[in-house]
């Protein structure tokens, strides 16, 4: 049986490229974005309630990560990118229909809006339904996962020359927690983990609309070197 889907909104991410967002939604709570609804849900009606909703759960298209051919083993990166398991035993992206889950806190509603925090979306993320989280169903007390156990572990990040204050600058400007948001993706260390950082190696990614750089000075630690607006491309 095929059926087709079609979304019924689309994420207005901070995240600008698939490097460096989370693995998982809350791992950064100052990731933030708003999901505009496509019509007809884009009217008061379709988001009545929610309001009074904390979280809700996104069913959404890895659009970034579509392949024809459906895999049955994938190499998770949180195992190092090296080992291969069953791809029903991992959140990997490249997974059959392409749809991902994650449950985000709910901020604001409006009509044809509502504000997400704690994301794990790119830009563009096609939605293809939304449904509220339940505590009591939801929230597994004594649920456990050996092969992910726990968030992955956080490493310190450090600021360099006038990063910082150029982060508090455009934080400003934008309106939007820039540095909070930049610590605690870069904390969870996003460098694939076969990748040995040489010192003068510079990593990058795109948040909001400015490019961040950071390196390794040692295996452990990470300096960011400078937030700039990106070049348009
Ligand atoms: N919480 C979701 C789940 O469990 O289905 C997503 C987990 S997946 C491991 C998280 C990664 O998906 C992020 O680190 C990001 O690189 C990637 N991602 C997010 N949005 C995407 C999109 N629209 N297309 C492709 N990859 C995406």
């Amino acid at each position: 049986m095929q059926h087709l889907v079609s979304p019924v909104g689309i994420v207005r991410s901070c995240f600008k490229e698939k490097f460096a967002i989370p693995r998982q939604p809350h791992l950064a709570p100052a990731a933030r974005g708003v999901l505009e609804l496509l019509p007809p849900f884009n009217q008061g009606e379709a988001v009545q309630g929610l309001e009074q909703v904390s979280h809700v759960w996104l069913l959404f298209l890895f659009h970034q990560a579509l392949e024809d051919k459906p895999r049955l083993k994938v190499r998770p990166p949180r195992l190092g990118g090296n080992q291969s398991v069953g791809v029903f035993s991992t959140r990997a992206t490249h997974r059959p229909n392409g749809i991902g889950q994650s449950v985000v806190r709910l901020d604001k509603v409006e009509p044809g809006r509502l504000h997400l925090s704690g994301i794990d979306l790119l830009d563009g993320t096609p939605v293809l339904d939304i449904k509220p989280y339940v505590p009591y169903a939801d929230c597994v007390s004594d649920a456990h996962n050996a092969m992910a156990d726990a968030a992955p572990q956080l490493i310190p990040v450090e600021w360099h020359g006038d990063a910082l204050s150029s982060a508090h600058q455009h934080a400003q400007r934008l309106n939007e927690p820039l540095v909070e948001l930049i610590e605690q993706c870069l904390a969870q260390d996003p460098r694939p983990a076969y990748q040995q950082p040489e010192p003068e190696r510079r990593y990058g990614a795109r948040f909001w609309d400015l490019d961040v750089h950071w390196h390794y000075p040692e295996l452990g630690r990470i300096r960011v070197l400078d937030v700039q607006m990106a070049s348009r491309d």
